[in-house]
């Protein structure tokens, strides 16, 4: 099996069916041949474009309702790999969600049917984070349970798991065409590195997605790439514990990172896929609102970047077989919650390839389906 993409999506699937196919030879005393699995990843290191450019945040209110039940399974993994390697993957930062008067609407919505969140008057939002502006908050909503990833922790436990079960993790070698075996045994493909033989693809190409779709002669998804764009700003009298503040109009987000403020104007430009870069007028349109939404006086833009979310047309990832051609299967579309998602989303993808049962919670899984 080979999987294309070595960012969260592929590398927590690698681990994921690695292990699993381990347990099933062991169950089987050896009578079940062992799967043989390859990642190749196109770039020298694992883990270059979205999945390292994220802002690394567990909530439990962002996404479509599917994609809330996924985020609360994936938090039961998070919590076991962290207890099992002895190095916790999360920390408790808590959102304070704000609306302003325009869109009150949005935050009525976001609070309907979410036990996530507590509804709070302005002065408790400015109590959490007192640089807050009065203008901004006409009401507001605290999450206390969402956390920051530790995302390179994740993505190299991921890896040392995937080869400490015998999966095979390549860099620096890229998918350039593939062709279905002529008697239908698998898959023919050439790299830029060679050639191999796949019984399945899976397709965990992130914002390449569909291109690498195309290079296998698969129908694209239709996935359409968004640049975001951060930026870590100095200034003074930063709380290191405040939270992350997010606008529910999705102007801005912003929190403390490393001395300074980390933040973003929650940007959606569309992109074709690249190796995205912050442009000058994001990072100062990401500091304007900042400034507008908070009494601090933001100083020297110390650092930015860009990534790619990428999304499906209704914004719900894609995992499942392709229902159009035999052994492909995708594992793509993960938008702005892919790390979050990715633990429960692999667990599920490995089941499936596997022929093994695995449920998720409140997930219907033809929300998934490749369509
Ligand atoms: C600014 C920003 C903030 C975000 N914040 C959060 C957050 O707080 N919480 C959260 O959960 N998510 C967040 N996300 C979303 C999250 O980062 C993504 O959903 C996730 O990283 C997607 O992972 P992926 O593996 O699908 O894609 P990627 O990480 O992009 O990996 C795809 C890989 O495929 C490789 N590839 C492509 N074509 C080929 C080929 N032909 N051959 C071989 N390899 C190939 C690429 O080189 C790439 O490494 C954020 C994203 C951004 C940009």
């Amino acid at each position: 099996m080979a999987i294309i993409g070595g960012g969260i999506a592929g590398l927590a699937l690698a681990a994921e069916l690695a292990e699993l196919d381990g347990r099933l030879v062991e169950r089987s005393g050896g009578a079940r041949p062992e799967l043989r699995i390859v990642l190749l990843e196109r770039e020298n290191q694992f883990a270059y474009h979205t999945t390292g450019r994220s802002i690394a945040t567990f909530s439990e209110s962002l996404g479509s309702p599917q994609m809330r039940a996924v985020t609360r399974a994936s938090r039961t993994i998070l919590d076991a790999l962290g207890a099992e390697s002895g190095t916790p993957l999360l920390r408790t930062r808590p959102i304070v969600w704000v609306a302003d008067e325009e869109h009150l609407d949005r935050l009525n919505r976001l609070l309907t049917g979410n036990p996530a969140l507590r509804a709070v008057d302005p002065a408790a939002a400015q109590t959490m984070c007192p640089v807050l502006r009065e203008s901004v908050v006409a009401r507001a909503a605290v999450e206390r349970t969402a956390q920051d990833i530790d995302v390179d922790a994740l993505q190299q436990q991921y890896r040392d798991r995937a080869t400490a079960a015998g999966a095979v993790l390549r860099t620096a070698i890229g998918l350039e065409t593939g062709t279905r075996d002529p008697d239908g045994s698998g898959w023919r493909l050439t790299t830029d590195r060679g050639e191999l033989h796949a019984g399945r693809i899976v397709n965990a190409a992130g914002p390449w997605a569909d291109a690498v779709a195309g290079r296998l002669g698969v129908t694209p998804a239709g996935l359409t790439n968004l640049r975001r764009t951060v930026a870590i700003v100095s200034a003074e009298r930063i709380g290191p514990s405040w939270p992350l503040v997010m606008d529910v109009g999705e102007h801005f987000y912003f929190r403390p990172e490393r001395g300074g403020l980390l933040v973003s104007p929650a940007d959606e430009t569309p992109s074709p896929p690249t190796d995205a870069v912050a442009v000058p007028r994001d990072v100062s349109l990401a500091v304007e609102r900042a400034t507008t939404a908070t009494t601090l006086r933001l100083q020297r833009v110390r650092t930015s970047w860009a990534g790619l979310r990428t999304f499906a047309p209704d914004r719900n990832p894609i995992v499942g077989p392709d229902p159009r051609h035999e052994g492909i299967y995708w594992f793509a579309a993960l938008g702005g919650t892919g790390i979050q998602t990715a633990p429960a989303l692999a667990r599920l993808a490995a089941a499936q390839l596997l022929d093994e049962p695995y449920e998720i919670p409140g997930l219907r899984l033809e929300t998934l389906l490749p369509r």
